[in-house]
């Protein structure tokens, strides 16, 4: 199945080590941002949202808006 993911999320991350691919190159610069460069680590791992947050507590005080509205 790596070949149907490689397909869809053709932007592969361009720091080396990270394994991750995104559907546009726009994308791969936030996720470079946030997570490489440290300043918003914490992702919200609800599918189609993917908003980073600096603070754990700040993503879990998120999270509970998907919970409440599945
Ligand atoms: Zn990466
Ligand atoms: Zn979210």
């Amino acid at each position: 199945m790596t070949y149907a993911s490689y397909h869809d999320r053709p932007y592969p991350c361009t720091e080396s080590g990270c394994e991750l691919r995104f559907v546009r190159s726009s994308h791969v610069k936030r996720h470079v941002d946030t997570v490489h460069r440290h300043l918003r680590p914490y992702q919200c791992k609800y599918g189609g949202c993917g908003k980073y947050f600096s603070r754990s507590d700040n993503l879990k005080q998120h999270e509970k808006t998907h919970q409440r509205s599945p």
